[in-house]
């Protein structure tokens, strides 16, 4: 879907709400109070009437809507925007291209759609052949540590862990088109704590398929992967050499990389997983074309944000 054809099919505040409805219905509607799935329309109060225990909710209770007070034509153009266009965009920028007068709610609008693209994907395990790294990204350093001196290296104050996994399945014949010897499935990162063992198998056990092959370096925090999968192949992997023999993962580190510091800049560390699950999302629907949109407003109807915030 272009710009144009955006603005045609959802030229006000009416054709967003409909379509809005459209979706929930198709979902599903739950009531929060009794667990049932049946309900009346009550078209003058726009609201769900659960035709069991009568409890009401609105258009946008339950959702990843709920609580907002932005028209849902924001959340359109939103939807619109980050599923369609191949980077990404800042709230200031949204903000001037909406008009709206306060920076925070559109920022926790983008927030909340970027949690719901994560729910999404936490409901996808890796399989086959994954390929684990981690990663170190670069955020704002907390109030409180600024005083404290700087650690060197991976404990560095000023790096954020990240935990990278990439499905990586070997092709026939060498390579692939793009000279690659792996072709890339689907990929997932998440901000870890620490680097311990206990943490990773954790991530490891909750989002890989038990019947996997898992490819990494010879790291003392991977020791239990063994236990996890079917095959855990540790290498010794030089650092010149990890480019080849962990293709993707630092490939998807990079590319995220990349968008991070040309688009965001000081990201607190707190939010920063936030903007891995656009990428992501992103990365794993890359062949979705115009199915995208769609896609989101699935899991913007199905999810109930959770997000919370606090903005000094
Ligand atoms: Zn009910």
């Amino acid at each position: 879907m272009n710009l144009l054809n955006f603005v045609a099919q959802f030229p006000d505040e009416a054709s967003c709400k409909a379509k809005w409805k459209e979706y929930r219905d198709k979902q599903g509607v739950v009531c929060p109070k009794c667990g049932h799935k049946e309900h009346y329309w009550k078209s003058d109060k726009e609201c769900y009437e659960c035709k069991r225990c009568k409890y009401r909710q609105s258009l946008r209770s339950n959702t990843v809507m709920h609580g907002s007070q932005l028209p849902f034509r924001y959340w359109f153009v939103a939807i619109h925007l980050l599923t369609s266009t191949k980077k990404s965009f800042s709230a200031s920028e949204l903000q001037r291209q909406l008009g709206h007068s306060t920076y925070n709610p559109i920022w926790a609008m983008l927030h909340k759609l970027r949690q719901a693209m994560g729910r999404r994907d936490s409901e996808y395990s890796l399989k086959e052949v994954i390929e684990i790294d981690e990663g170190f990204f670069s955020t704002e350093i907390d109030q409180d540590e600024k005083n404290k001196p700087l650690k060197r290296g991976r404990g560095s104050q000023k790096k954020s862990k990240v935990l990278v996994m990439a499905e990586s399945i070997p092709v026939k014949g060498e390579t692939t088109k793009h000279g690659k010897p792996r072709k890339v499935g689907h990929i997932k990162m998440f901000l870890i704590d620490d680097l311990q063992s206990s943490t990773i198998d954790s991530k490891v056990s909750e989002n890989i398929n038990a019947d996997s092959v898992i490819d990494s370096d010879n790291s003392t925090s991977y020791t239990n992967f063994k236990t996890l999968v079917k095959e855990h192949r540790p290498k010794v992997i030089p650092k010149k050499e990890v480019g080849k023999m962990l293709p993707w993962v630092h490939i998807a580190i990079s590319n995220a990389k990349r968008m991070l510091l040309d688009v965001f800049h000081d990201i607190k560390p707190e939010y920063l997983q936030s903007y891995l699950n656009e990428f992501c999302y992103k990365f794993n629907r890359r062949y979705f074309g115009e199915r995208r949109f769609d896609r989101l407003m699935v899991a913007a109807v199905s999810y109930k944000n959770e997000f919370r915030y606090n903005i000094k």
